[in-house]
């Protein structure tokens, strides 16, 4: 599922592309998976897209207020309103030229005023589309916690060391942060030498504040090379993410910790596969790490005997020129 450096990807191809078009009409495909289809219909024609932004995991359009002769319309379009994006694993929203052929799996269909539709494409739709107006945008984004790149170093740490839950949970409750999943979490975690299943109450003041420096240059990182694009995610413009090359513990079980050689493990946490190095990142009592699947030990085992495992690093003055 896209997580927040994703979806800023994507939030920043659309704020190039479309932002201050106007919604000319809306066609729908299926909509099992559109809050309430006849909402947008209704209420998305005339209205301006004003900005693009990023909230946590899903993006919102806000749009402009319709005015019917400067008194408030009685459909209540005269209040701030917003169109919720959530890409869920497979959605892409990019405009296109309305006259060109649309992708399958094409499901809505929002005419511009310059001939382009933008079109919201999902094979799994396991995305979400919903038009919240005024108090129903207000309690949508209620539960959701500080944006990662904004919370401060104090207010983390704090809120990170009264949690009797594991560390690991925490970077994933969208309540404590919004827009942080599995891939960063590990990854930042990998970073701050913190076991995930730690318990955010046992952290250290430094090792909190490592964690949230950790957190804060990965996600900066990830946004700077467009996201990770592990399955078929793609930025607005149909460029796939670069950052899944930088990863270090995410989907790396059995490859060697690129920081101190050991094997990249794998245990479960709040539910969800966990990776981390097992000497940088040592284990809380009681926790299990899951044994090397059996496909990952024969590799290891054929690369044992093809050569040695860890290579002798030369010495500075064997490096040096003679002389
Ligand atoms: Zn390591």
């Amino acid at each position: 599922m896209p997580e927040l450096p994703e979806v800023e990807t994507v939030a920043r191809g659309l704020r190039r592309t479309i932002v201050g078009r106007k919604i000319m009409s809306v066609r729908l495909g299926k909509t099992d998976f559109i809050d309430d289809p006849a909402a947008l219909e209704q209420h998305l024609p005339g209205r301006q897209i004003e900005a693009v932004e990023r909230y946590g995991k899903f993006m919102l359009l806000r749009l402009s207020p319709v005015e019917s002769d400067g008194s408030p319309a009685a459909n209540g379009d005269s209040a701030p309103a917003a169109l919720l994006v959530h890409l869920g694993m497979t959605g892409q929203i990019a405009p296109n030229p309305a006259s060109q052929p649309s992708e399958k799996h094409t499901h809505a269909f929002f005419l511009l005023d310059d001939n382009r539709e933008l079109r919201y494409t999902d094979p799994r739709r396991f995305g979400r589309l919903a038009y919240l107006a005024a108090k129903a945008l207000a309690e949508e984004l209620q539960p959701f916690g500080a944006d990662p790149l904004e919370i401060t170093v104090e207010e983390f740490v704090q809120q990170a060391r009264i949690r009797r839950a594991r560390i690991k949970a925490l970077l994933l409750d969208q309540s404590f942060l919004r827009g942080v999943g599995n891939i960063y979490a590990d990854e930042s975690l990998w970073r701050a030498k913190i076991h995930p299943a730690r318990l955010g109450a046992t952290l250290k003041k430094e090792q909190a504040a490592t964690l949230h420096r950790a957190l804060q240059e990965i996600l900066k990182k990830a946004i700077q090379m467009r996201g990770s694009s592990i399955s078929d995610f793609l930025g607005a413009d149909g460029q796939p993410g670069e950052y899944q090359r930088h990863h270090r513990a995410y989907g790396r079980e059995g490859k060697p910790c690129e920081r101190c050689g050991v094997v990249i493990r794998r245990t479960i946490v709040a539910g969800r596969s966990s990776y981390f190095c097992p000497k940088c990142q040592p284990s809380p009592k009681g926790c299990t790490t899951l044994a090397l699947p059996a496909r990952v030990q024969a590799a290891r085992a054929a690369s044992k005997t093809a050569k040695p495992q860890r290579r002798k690093r030369r010495s500075n003055a064997s490096r040096r020129p003679k002389g």
